[in-house]
């Protein structure tokens, strides 16, 4: 299962004239976050420590590579306490973006599905980095066995865990915008605890956004469509639930639900809106023949194409415990609908 990096571009914070579809208090939200953000920027600036790494942190093994950053498992120097460091080159990053990263990090706090950032930036010749708690199990990519997805149980489980950092993340006034396998972290080999990381393209509510490269299958709709501002769309949180419905039905199936969210260039998502348009069993695409009724109702809720009637990350919790996939043999098949 590939994972891509998300394609969206940051314009400016902004519609404060026009609200641009936001309600007063969402906009409010997503101000007090920006607000705040900028604030611990500020004062973690100053308390940036000026050093070399390898002074400081003893290398212990690479963790992981993203498009923007590398990981490494360091143990502190006179302590020995194990951390993970993501390190930024200033290439690519400037120190905007990485306190940024770091302060949204921060100011989530504790929360048991969230990776936690301790309070240490630094400062390098040539790169910025800050240190997490290292999670030490790998990323939900390497448990997706493609065709087949994930044990049902831990479909289960990673579900009502993202689904609750998601929600934390939103109570914050953010919208995560970068939700897929491999910023999802597993704490155990039989994925039973998840964390989510990487909050470098994490913004608050409201931030005008538009797609400035191809959408990918996590990229909802609204993105995909002409902005309603010439600025660009004001992000909300039903971006993030759309793409848990994507993440949901590839951790169900192991294939991706479509390419990209647009009907006429993806026969995939084509077929998809014409099911849902008619509920008809005949009509149901055949990526989808090995879910239940219960799982249709769930990632449909999710996956509704109009942001303001999607269902909130919150509502998976209502689908847990149910059964989601369909057992090979029990003639379930017959009677979905
Ligand atoms: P990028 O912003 O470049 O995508 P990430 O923060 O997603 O960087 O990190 C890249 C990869 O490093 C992740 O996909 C994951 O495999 C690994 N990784 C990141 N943080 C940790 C951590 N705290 N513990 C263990 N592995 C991590
Ligand atoms: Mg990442």
């Amino acid at each position: 299962m590939p994972g891509k990096q998300s394609e969206e571009e940051q314009v400016e914070v902004g519609a404060q004239q026009d609200l641009g579809g936001l309600t007063e208090e969402e906009l409010r939200q997503g101000q007090k976050a920006a607000l705040a953000l900028e604030d611990m920027m500020a004062l973690s600036a100053q308390t940036l420590v000026h050093a070399e790494v390898d002074e400081l942190y003893k290398d212990v093994r690479p963790l992981g590579q993203g498009r923007f950053g590398r990981v490494l498992l360091v143990t502190h120097r006179q302590k020995g306490t194990p951390m993970a460091l993501k390190q930024l080159p200033k290439t690519s990053t400037s120190l905007r973006g990485f306190l940024y990263e770091f302060c949204v990090g921060l100011s989530l706090g504790a929360h048991s599905s969230i990776v936690t950032t301790y309070g240490i930036g630094i400062e390098s010749a040539n790169s910025y980095s800050f240190l997490t708690e290292p999670v030490l199990h790998g990323d939900l990519i390497t448990f997706i066995q493609p065709k087949v997805g994930l044990a049902e149980p831990a479909v289960q489980r990673c579900a009502a865990q993202l689904a609750s950092a998601l929600e934390h993340i939103h109570s914050h006034g953010l919208v995560y915008r970068d939700l897929k396998p491999e910023n999802v972290l597993v704490c155990d080999p039989s994925c039973q605890h998840v964390k989510l990381t990487d909050f470098g393209h994490t913004r608050p509510r409201g931030t005008l956004l538009r797609l400035a490269g191809p959408p990918i299958p996590y990229t909802a709709p609204e993105l995909c469509a002409p902005p309603p501002l010439p600025e660009g769309l004001p992000i909300q949180p039903a971006l993030d639930a759309w793409a848990l419905g994507v993440l949901l039905f590839c951790l169900l199936t192991g294939y991706f639900p479509w390419d990209q969210p647009l009907e006429e260039a993806d026969p995939f998502y084509g077929d998809f809106l014409v099911w849902q348009a008619s509920g008809e069993p005949q009509d149901r695409p055949q990526p989808w023949f090995g879910l239940t009724p219960v799982a249709d109702a769930m990632l449909w809720g999710l996956l509704d194409p109009h942001p303001r009637k999607r269902q909130p990350v919150s509502s998976v919790r209502g689908y847990l415990g149910q059964s989601w996939r369909q057992q090979e043999g029990t003639g379930e098949e017959g009677d979905r609908e």
